[in-house]
């Protein structure tokens, strides 16, 4: 991000240096008027960029964290995409980093949502591939084997008492989404599906959790179950006791 926030620095001074030349030629002060715009965009690409490592760092919302989310989800992810490109760099690294990103501004937020306005998403490919109990739908059929994690997603469900949807595609979790209305999504998935979710389901703020693949992409996939639960705790609205 820092090598994008670099590059995008120079274009800025390109754009003022290369036609500066001419520009004297339309006022004696153009060079200079154009120069101290150049300028202050610059800063504002070096500030914000600074701002956004200091959010992610603390986790804390330090100012427009939610306006730094839409930045980096439409201007920067494309952006370090494209410099990743061009410098070799692993896709998946890249998209690890955005989701670590995205994460951090998320909970920086620090917003508390009630456990009935909260999704969880998880892929299909988390169930065990020979279990003849078909979860999707309702992860409650579940009897708990514990021959995969959907045995201890089903325990978060009843804990924190939020719905947790298991969808066969990009498609049906977007159905889930808009038939559900939350406030909040914890999704589940590879590096792609969840960059992807995340984009698509901007303004709405998505938590995501990679899941491991000890046995290849979409077959017998797992999740650390922990993960979840320290991320719900940190964004569930937790109700007060009765008296
Ligand atoms: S925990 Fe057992 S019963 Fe539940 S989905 Fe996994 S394999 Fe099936």
């Amino acid at each position: 991000m820092g090598f994008t926030c670099l590059i995008l620095v120079g274009l800025i001074f390109l754009a003022w240096w290369v036609p500066n030349r001419g520009l004297a030629n339309i006022h004696p002060n153009l060079p200079n008027i154009v120069g101290i715009i150049v300028a202050i965009l610059s800063g504002m690409a070096i500030l914000g960029t600074g701002l956004l490592v200091l959010t992610t760092a603390l986790g804390k919302d330090i100012f427009f964290t939610r306006f730094m989310r839409l930045v980096v989800i439409k201007f920067l992810l494309p952006m370090i995409e494209l410099v990743g490109r061009g410098l070799g760099l692993n896709k998946d690294s890249i998209r690890q980093s955005f989701i670590a990103m995205n994460n951090s501004l998320v909970i920086s937020q620090r917003q508390k949502v009630k456990p009935d306005r909260i999704l969880v998403l998880l892929p299909h490919c988390i169930q065990l591939f020979d279990c003849e109990i078909k979860v999707t739908g309702d992860i409650n059929k579940c009897v708990q084997c514990g021959r995969c994690d959907i045995k201890g997603l089903v325990e978060i469900s009843r804990k924190y008492r939020i719905d947790i949807s298991v969808a066969t595609g990009g498609t049906l979790a977007r159905k889930v989404i808009v038939e559900k209305r939350p406030k909040l999504v914890l999704a589940v998935a590879c590096e792609r599906d969840l960059t992807s979710g995340i984009k698509d389901c901007y303004p709405l703020p998505v938590i995501g959790i990679l899941n491991d693949r000890p046995y290849g992409p979409c077959f017998n996939t797992t999740v650390d179950v922990a993960k979840i639960d320290a991320a719900l705790s940190q964004v569930i609205l937790q109700e007060e006791p009765a008296a």
